[in-house]
């Protein structure tokens, strides 16, 4: 039997992947007194992670390659994931009974591939003595110097720490600006793009492996690599995700829209070349559709007034070039982001008030903040999951 004047009595907002993860590792102490509010139940939010499979994290070793998937946090998150990595996060999931396996491409996921199951898995070793679970919504955290009193809709609760978990959906924001902290304005990441050629719309369900794509914002380039899909209002996919992802924070619109470039083939300009002069005698369109996608020629074709019965011979050297270009250096002019669309939040509270060993608020003493709240977020692969297991570890160290 624990003494009541030895518990520390911990309050945890949001019960998502973050403070759910906490709470599990909390509750392993009998001197934690663990309260999550959240009107969800518990883990919820993971049921629609990876496509229902939950890609928990992404296999890499080399830290600095890891980080660079973070376009915020990639410095805070050297310091977390040096004592928290992909590797010990599978060891703790392995001694919660969860297996991991890596994918071909590296992402991490549950050897069930099921978001159902491994929210059933962790629940598990949630309902313990030490944990409640308070099903209302937070609506203000004060600190009273020796306590906090957190304020629900229902009523008010006092707690000796209080971890803000809320993710990037959440009123955590305006919850910490109250506690003293600055907020990066919050922005869709990871969205579906709208482009100003709408022709391509005419795509949707067309997919391209492995696309190769640059753009600048002012007078730096980037370039970023991935699958891309075309939808009937939007391009999407894991290429498109990066583009949105670096350019959250930008001004995007039909007056001010972004060139990006794709290289849709690994086909070199010249190597097209010469298939065309190799086939002179056939129609443009069964040269072009012998290595992409007919559908795709065609519409390029009609968008230039080229006719595509024509033989390849026959091509003017103006079309020869719209044609090879189309595939290997795609201009599209993105001009706003689908609303609602967005996998995560960009943006959040401060990381420079935040103490990276710690979780701990440098603001409020016994304040702490992990997961999607703080200005953190990364590309898909599993890379915003795995920020939320490893700052809910660093935060339970204080504890446990
Ligand atoms: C469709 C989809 C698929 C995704 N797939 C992946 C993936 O495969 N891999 C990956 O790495 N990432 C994925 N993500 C992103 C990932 O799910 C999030 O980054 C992660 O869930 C953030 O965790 P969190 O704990 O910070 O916040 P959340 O998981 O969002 O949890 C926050 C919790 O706080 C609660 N809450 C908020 N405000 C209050 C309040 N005032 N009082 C009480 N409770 C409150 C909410 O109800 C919620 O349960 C996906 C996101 C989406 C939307």
């Amino acid at each position: 039997m624990v003494q009541e004047s030895t518990y520390k009595n911990i309050a945890i907002v949001g019960c998502g992947a973050a403070g759910g993860f906490l709470s599990v590792l909390l509750c392993k102490n009998p001197y934690n007194k663990v309260t999550a509010f959240d009107i969800n139940e518990p883990f919820t939010t993971l049921l629609p992670t990876g496509g229902g499979r939950c890609n928990l994290s992404y296999d890499e070793d080399d830290l600095n390659e890891f980080v660079k998937n973070y376009p915020r946090g990639e410095k805070f998150l050297m310091s977390v994931f040096s004592k928290i990595g992909q590797k010990k996060t599978r060891d703790i999931f392995k001694d919660l009974g969860i297996k991991t396996y890596v994918q071909k491409d590296k992402r991490v996921f549950p050897v069930s591939d099921s978001s159902a199951k491994i929210i059933s898995d962790l629940k598990k070793h949630l309902y313990t003595d030490n944990f409640k679970h308070i099903k209302e919504k937070v609506i203000s955290v004060s600190d009273n110097l020796n306590e906090f009193v957190i304020q629900t809709e229902k009523n008010s609760y006092n707690f000796d720490y209080v971890v803000i978990a809320t993710g990037g959906k959440g009123n955590g924001f305006w919850l910490a600006k109250n506690l003293g902290h600055k907020i990066i304005d919050p922005k869709p990441s990871l969205t579906a793009l709208d482009i100003e050629e709408k022709d391509f719309y005419k795509l949707s369900g067309m997919s391209f492996k492995k696309v190769d794509a640059s753009f600048k914002i002012g007078k730096k380039k980037y370039n970023c690599c991935g699958d891309i899909l075309f939808t009937h209002k939007s391009i999407s996919g894991p290429c498109i995700f990066k583009i949105s992802s670096l350019t959250a924070f930008e001004e995007i619109s039909l007056n001010n829209p972004l060139e990006i470039e794709l290289r849709l083939s690994d086909l070199k300009y010249e190597e097209i070349e010469n298939i065309i002069k190799e086939n002179s005698k056939k129609t443009v369109k069964n040269v072009f559709s012998s290595f992409v996608p007919e559908n795709f020629i065609a519409v390029i074709l009609e968008k230039n007034k080229i006719d595509s019965n024509k033989q390849a011979a026959q091509l003017k050297k103006t079309e020869k070039e719209i044609l090879i270009h189309s595939i290997t250096s795609l201009k599209l002019h993105v001009i706003g982001r689908i609303k609602d669309s967005e996998i995560v939040i960009a943006g959040g509270v401060d990381l420079d008030e935040v103490d990276s060993k710690t979780m701990e608020s440098k603001i409020v003493n016994r304040l702490y903040f992990i997961g999607e709240v703080l200005n953190i977020d990364g590309f898909t692969g599993g890379f915003n999951l795995q920020n939320c297991w490893s700052t809910a570890y660093i935060c339970s160290m204080n504890f446990n």
